[in-house]
């Protein structure tokens, strides 16, 4: 059983940054999840189709390209709105299931554990994850982040507006029937609200070091022995 550290949280909380950070520290692999459904997403727009329709988002889901997920296409808001679309289809979500779990069973480059983010991972994909962590922070503050790094981008966009984007893809996530956007019960919550990226960070690694470790500690025993 490899180690999974299970990273939900709503848009731009600084869940991804988290989750990168944490498969560095411990040597781990690391899966986007929300990039499978915004290469979904891409997929069927860049096919003109519809990403609320069934038979159109499936197909995208079961042609997504993943030598694209570090395409910056993936990025934008439009994509984000769409992947919020694909994503509320149970078939969609049925159709990126197998990849989730075989990753988390068999992290990649022979890693011993992988860190996953996104909206479902400690309630649907990983129930039994080592650690969990539910991410947040204060809506305006995170249209703010996003408003900074679209800016860095070149990308001028008004805040309010990336506000009102924003609550609308939260609220749309946590209303949607199937694998809403949830704090798990037994994931421990990190607002974000006030702290820096490097604070943040170690507010995580506090929360998941006494889980993490004595289960890190063993394989690595275990990997001497064998
Ligand atoms: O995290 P990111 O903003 O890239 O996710 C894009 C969209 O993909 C989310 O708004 C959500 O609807 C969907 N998603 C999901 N389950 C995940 C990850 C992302 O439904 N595990």
């Amino acid at each position: 059983m490899s180690i999974v550290i299970a990273v939900d949280g709503t848009a731009a909380s600084g869940k991804g940054t988290l989750a990168k950070k944490l498969a560095a520290h411990y040597g781990f692999a690391h899966l986007d999840s929300g990039a499978l459904y915004r290469l979904t997403a891409l997929a069927v727009l860049e096919a003109k189709g519809d990403p609320s329709a069934e038979a159109d988002a499936v197909r995208g889901a079961r042609t997504i390209d993943l030598s694209r997920a570090g395409d910056p296409a993936i990025r934008t808001d439009v994509v984000g709105q769409a992947a919020s679309q694909v994503a509320a289809i149970p078939a969609v979500r049925a159709a990126l299931l197998d990849f989730q779990k075989s990753f988390l069973a068999h992290p990649p480059g022979g890693s011993l554990g992988a860190v996953m983010d996104g909206r479902d991972i400690g309630t649907v994909i990983a129930p039994d994850a080592t650690a969990k962590l539910y991410v947040d922070a204060r809506p305006d503050l995170r249209a703010h982040r996003r408003w900074l790094e679209l800016k860095s981008m070149g990308i001028a966009r008004d805040e309010a507006g990336l506000l009102a984007e924003l609550m609308a893809r939260d609220a749309a996530d946590k209303a949607r029937p199937v694998s809403p956007l949830k704090q798990a019960p037994d994931a421990a919550l990190l607002d974000t609200s006030d702290l820096g990226i490097e604070p943040a960070f170690a507010e995580a690694l506090r929360l998941v070091e006494p889980k993490v470790r004595p289960q890190l500690e063993g394989m690595l025993k275990d990997r001497h022995r064998g």
